[in-house]
């Protein structure tokens, strides 16, 4: 197996959307804080399993993160 085909995620900035890092999925457990080295904004990027529902308590930011 060494073409195996996994999906990546793509983490962007909230403010200027650059890309920030990828990610395959399952390689992230919790919450990743990480500095926009563009426009220095805090991005706070958390796993988006398919079986977790939606958290759209405080709505602060919540369109970011991984796509
Ligand atoms: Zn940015």
């Amino acid at each position: 197996m060494d073409n195996q085909w996994v999906l990546t995620l793509e983490a962007r900035c909230c403010e200027c959307r650059r890309l920030l890092f990828k990610v395959t999925v399952g390689a992230l457990r919790g919450l990743v804080q990480i500095k926009c080295p563009r426009c220095n904004a805090c991005n706070d990027v958390r796993p988006d399993g398919p079986n977790q529902p939606r958290q759209a308590s405080n709505g602060t930011g919540a369109a970011c993160g991984l796509r």
